[in-house]
């Protein structure tokens, strides 16, 4: 492109909806499992039949509650539901239940590096039903075990400047999500939905330039090409002179460009009127702070400890507590190895745990490797019974036994059976660093002449000898001394 991308400044606000792990819907006691049959979780309430009436769950109050209090939030003492009303098949009702002028949880915020995105709304509102289109060309199904499903919108302020930023703050969202184990996260299956408001402006223009809303982006990676591809556009419809139009835009993530949805449906358009079969929700102090007591140790709060306790430098305590069940592996492990060998323990975790984890595509939780068997690697290290060449042979063969339970999973048995301590007798080891340096007369003469640095020589040789099972300290004085 041949303009000057430079001048212009990205605007863009994120409203993301993310489903709830209550059991049952918001509204009715049908279950929220995701792979029931089609129809089979609904009743008179959820199918909208006309006699019925929502009740509200408490849960999904206590659920939101603790996102709102984590992010900052005024907590509104009584807030009220509304109707969305819109026609579409998969919506029995003819309308939605979710909170439009008097939201639960308002102006909170989310800090990113160095930058505060603020949080202009935190609502309650149900899902609507499925309407599945790929079975024949000539008919649509519709399956309603979906309706009144909970979810809770979160929408930001218009914060956020860039692509990555926007992917930051999505990132820190999710964590927060499932460190309060409100919502299990996962965007490809929809548990987390987002749509993005985009416009530019010329930098430093006070105004804000005609948005677009970029619709249902299904995972992390397409929100930021998304919107990199959409900024691109807007961008260059002003440079060639026209205006951008308030539209709504779908991204096609093979194409990787945004195109036009349909006009703009505005909020007015929905018509939105108080739900007249639910109750004012009333939070009061008490229900407001036993709800707080509850929270969990928060990510930030999580890696500082962290840094404190186990004395780990930032990075490797950021690491680990992106992911609570991450976090928690960590600490079993530490349980059981001496202060000396925490950062061991942060090093293990970090890279050879965490590559099984990317290799295998799999959770912490599907890690077979008992926390007792890695702790016990790591003892034997500490404790110059195997060195880290040697400890990475034995962690793979603790990779073949899938079974945490099998004893051959620990690592003191598998040092045992193929042999790997080091050789730690002195006696044994002192014949072969005598049989190297006398297979290497000149160089021991010039370190004995004091070029020193032919030490490391020395010990290499020493370690291929024994197979690298002789424990290099010991090797070390003994060159020395014999040498010396
Ligand atoms: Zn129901």
């Amino acid at each position: 492109m041949s303009f000057d991308i430079n001048k212009y400044e990205p605007v863009i606000g994120l409203e993301v909806h993310a489903q709830m792990k209550t059991k049952s819907k918001a509204f009715c006691k049908c279950s929220t499992a995701f792979s029931a049959p089609p129809n089979t979780n609904v009743c008179p309430v959820c199918l909208g039949h006309p006699g019925t009436l929502p009740v509200l769950n408490k849960n999904l109050v206590e659920f939101i509650l603790k996102l709102g209090l984590s992010t900052n939030c005024n907590i509104r003492e009584r807030s009220i539901f509304a109707r969305k009303n819109y026609f579409y098949p998969d919506l029995p009702k003819g309308y939605q239940i979710s909170q439009f002028d008097q939201p639960i949880c308002e102006g909170g915020h989310i800090d990113l590096d160095g930058k505060r995105v603020g949080i202009t709304r935190i609502h309650m509102e149900e899902d609507s039903g499925k309407s599945i289109h790929d079975f024949a060309s000539d008919e649509s199904l519709v399956d309603l075990n979906r309706c009144g499903v909970p979810l809770i919108e979160i929408v930001s302020e218009p914060d956020i400047r860039t692509p990555k930023e926007a992917f930051d703050y999505l990132t820190i969202l999710k964590q927060l999500v499932v460190y309060l184990d409100i919502c299990d996260g996962n965007m490809e299956e929809g548990s987390l939905r987002c749509d993005a408001n985009v416009s530019v402006r010329l930098k430093g223009a006070k105004q804000y330039g005609t948005k677009c809303e970029v619709k249902n982006l299904n995972s992390f990676k397409n929100v930021s090409d998304a919107l990199e591809h959409e900024i691109e556009r807007q961008i260059s419809v002003l440079e060639k002179g026209g205006k951008v139009i308030h539209q709504t835009m779908t991204y096609d993530a093979k194409a990787r460009a945004t195109s036009p949805m349909r006009s703009k449906e505005e909020a007015h358009d929905y018509r939105y009127f108080p739900e007249p079969d639910l109750v004012t929700v009333k939070i009061d102090n008490v229900w407001r702070e036993k709800v707080k007591a509850s929270l969990p140790e928060l990510p930030e709060e999580k890696a500082k400890r962290f840094i404190r306790d186990y004395n780990l430098p930032e990075y490797d305590a950021a690491i680990l507590t992106q992911d609570r069940a991450i976090a928690d592996y960590f600490e079993e492990v530490c349980k059981e190895v001496e202060v000396r060998s925490y950062k061991t323990a942060s090093n293990w975790v970090m890279t050879e745990v965490m590559r099984v984890l990317n290799e295998e595509n799999i959770e912490i939780e599907g890690y077979w490797i008992k926390d007792r068997n890695l702790s016990s690697l790591i003892k034997l290290i500490a404790e110059g019974k195997i060195s880290n060449n040697i400890a990475k042979e034995v962690y793979q063969e603790m990779l073949a036994v899938k079974d945490q339970d099998d004893t051959r999973q620990h690592p003191t048995y598998i040092v045992k059976k193929k042999n790997l301590l080091l050789v730690s007798d002195t006696g044994e080891i002192e014949k072969i660093v005598r049989k190297v340096i006398e297979d290497s007369p000149k160089e021991a003469e010039r370190y004995r002449n004091g070029e020193v640095k032919l030490l490391g020589l020395f010990v290499g040789k020493v370690m291929k000898e024994s197979k690298g099972k002789a424990n290099p300290q010991k090797v070390n004085e003994l060159i020395i001394s014999i040498l010396g």
